[in-house]
């Protein structure tokens, strides 16, 4: 997925809109409510986290613990 943020091609309209698409190409599809089109400010690659099926694991802080060799 990709959060893309755009604003109004149109200076005297202030309208900022973000989006989530599977494809950017979906965003071109997208014009203001004041029937200007829309220009891309930033695209960032998005995926979602479904906190739902995963677990919490606690991180230590600090450097982990070297590996020991029996000799
Ligand atoms: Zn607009």
């Amino acid at each position: 997925m990709f959060q893309v943020e755009l604003v109004c091609s149109d200076p005297r309209c202030d309208a900022e809109v973000t989006l989530l698409v599977d494809e950017l190409g979906e965003v071109e599809a997208v014009a203001c409510e004041c029937g200007h089109g829309l220009v891309e400010l930033r695209v960032e690659g998005f995926e979602p986290v479904y906190a739902a099926e995963g677990e919490v694991i606690e991180l230590r802080p600090g450097r982990p613990e070297p590996l020991r060799i029996a000799v």
